[in-house]
Order: C-alpha cells, then sequence, then structure tokens
C-alpha cells in the first residue's frame, strides 16, 4: 500500500513543486514506484515532469469530478521515471464545480484508493492555498511534507496549517499523522537563514528532516528543460540534496513498518 504525502504550505514559491517533483524522480531513482498527483491549476509540476501541460487531453480535474478514469489520465514522466497526473488550468473550476457534490473533500480519496497497491509513494503537490484542492489532498494523505525557507516569516502561516491539519485529522482523517518541515532554499552563508534552521530544529525536533535542501540554480533551470533536477544535473548539490532526501523518507518510512 502507497504511503501517501501531500506537500503543502499555503504561501506560494515556498519550493513545494520543485520538492514534489524531485522527491519523486529520486524515489524512482532507488526503485520505488511512484505517482505524483498535481493538484496546482498551474500545472508547473505537469511541466516540470516533462508533459506539456497544454497538451493534455484528460487532467486531474475529469478524475476529481468522476468525468473519467484514472487511466484515462495518468501519464508517465519519461524523464523522471514515475507517473503523473498531470494539471492545468481547467482545474481552477473545480473548486466551484465540487461544491455540488455529495462528500466533494473525499474525491481525491475516493478516486485513487483503487489503485493504492499500484505504488510505495504518491505525492500530492498542493495549490499555494488552503482551497477544497488542499482539503482533498489532506482527506487522503498519511502525512504532510512542509517545504520552509529559513527567513524571519518562516513561521507565519504555519499555525493556520497546522490547525487545518488538525481539524482534518481529528474530523475527517484520523489517518493523517505525520507533520514535517522541511528546510529549503537553504544559503548557509546567510546568518539569519542560520539561526532559524537551527531553531526549527530546536524548537520542532524529529518533526524537522534531517535534510537541508539549498539553494541551487541547477534546480531552478531544470523545470525549462522538462526534467527534475535530480535528473537534470544529477551531481549537482541540489540533486544530491533531494536524493538524500529521499533516503531519509525512505529510511523513516521502513523504521515505522518495522516498529509497527
Ligand atoms: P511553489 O510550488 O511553492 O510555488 P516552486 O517549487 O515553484 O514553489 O519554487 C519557486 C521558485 O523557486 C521556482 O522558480 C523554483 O525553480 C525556485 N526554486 C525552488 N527550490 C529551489 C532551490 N532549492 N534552489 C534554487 N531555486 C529553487
Ligand atoms: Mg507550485
Amino acid at each position: 500500500m502507497a504511503q501517501v504525502f501531500c506537500i503543502a504550505n499555503q504561501k506560494g514559491g515556498v519550493g513545494k513543486t520543485t520538492t514534489t517533483v524531485n522527491l519523486a524522480a529520486a524515489l524512482a531513482l532507488r526503485d520505488r514506484r511512484v505517482l505524483l498527483v498535481d493538484l496546482d491549476p498551474q500545472g508547473n509540476g505537469t511541466m516540470g515532469c516533462g508533459i506539456d501541460k497544454r497538451e493534455i487531453e484528460c487532467s486531474v480535474y475529469q478524475l476529481l469530478l468522476g468525468l473519467k478514469s484514472f487511466d484515462d489520465v495518468v501519464r508517465r514522466s519519461e524523464t523522471g521515471g514515475f507517473d503523473v497526473l498531470p494539471a492545468n488550468r481547467e482545474l481552477s473550476g473545480a473548486e466551484i464545480e465540487l461544491i455540488s457534490i455529495r462528500e466533494r473533500d473525499q474525491r481525491l480519496k475516493k478516486t485513487l484508493g483503487p489503485v493504492m497497491d499500484r505504488y510505495d509513494y504518491i505525492l500530492i503537490d498542493c495549490p499555494p492555498s488552503l482551497s477544497m484542492l488542499t482539503l482533498n489532498a489532506l482527506c487522503f494523505a498519511n502525512g504532510v511534507i512542509v517545504p520552509m525557507q529559513c527567513e524571519y516569516f518562516a513561521l507565519e502561516g504555519l499555525t493556520d496549517l497546522v490547525a487545518s491539519i488538525r481539524r482534518v485529522h481529528n474530523e475527517k482523517n484520523p489517518g493523517l499523522r505525520i507533520i514535517s518541515i522541511l528546510r529549503v532554499m537553504f544559503d548557509p552563508r546567510i546568518t539569519l537563514q542560520q539561526q532559524v534552521s537551527e531553531q526549527l530544529k530546536k524548537h520542532f525536533g524529529d518533526k524537522v528532516f534531517n535534510t537541508i535542501i539549498p539553494r541551487n540554480v541547477r534546480l531552478a533551470e531544470a523545470p525549462s528543460y522538462g526534467k527534475p533536477g535530480v535528473v537534470y544535473d544529477r551531481s549537482s548539490r541540489g540533486a544530491m540534496a533531494y536524493k538524500a532526501f529521499a533516503d531519509e523518507i525512505i529510511s523513516r518510512m521502513e523504521a515505522k513498518k518495522k516498529n509497527g
């Protein structure tokens, strides 16, 4: 059965998509079967996997609304080595159209439940809001990965996200257990970033991943080649960091399995 993680933070531009795409590719390099779900109407994750969002016939939108089946919508990222449920602008309409649907926050869980045994990991790239789409991701996930820049305002907004996650855990999805912070776009030369990074670790303990993702231009370039950074330049510092992150995820998950 797949472990389901959503990559969420209601701020934009904090590294959600970069983290989702690179973690997917790094897990695939470790021979794990991965499905990436693009839940952001911007479709950046889709493009970053080498799938042209303007040319897709079916997107995750039709899946959520029950208009198409999983097999109609799923695509293969040839550059990443994993499966993708792609998205494009069309998905922005889902927010409104879901209103009239029963159990509208359970749509993702309903549609992906039957394919859980095809994958080891399902990674969901969330939009930058606590919207119905994000709620669908939270209702389905086992864990949330929150990418965070080590800046002064980093913790702002985290309280809202944590409150939403608690509410979903209590009312909708008791299986939503793990919430962990990933420090991204880190620049060790900036003293403030070092301080915030240490504070995060002190305050949240093992809820902060050990791996730190550095600011690295190769990660930013990769999407314009339709490739995950870990594939585009596999020996870059950014690629190495995401590979280490995948190993940390795998060892945390497998330790958990062993301990029950
Ligand atoms: P989000 O999905 O949260 O909006 P993105 O993953 O799209 O954020 O990242 C925002 C921008 O920052 C993108 O241009 C991306 O290429 C760049 N970026 C993300 N992570 C890094 C990194 N570690 N180093 C350098 N640039 C990064
Ligand atoms: Mg994004």
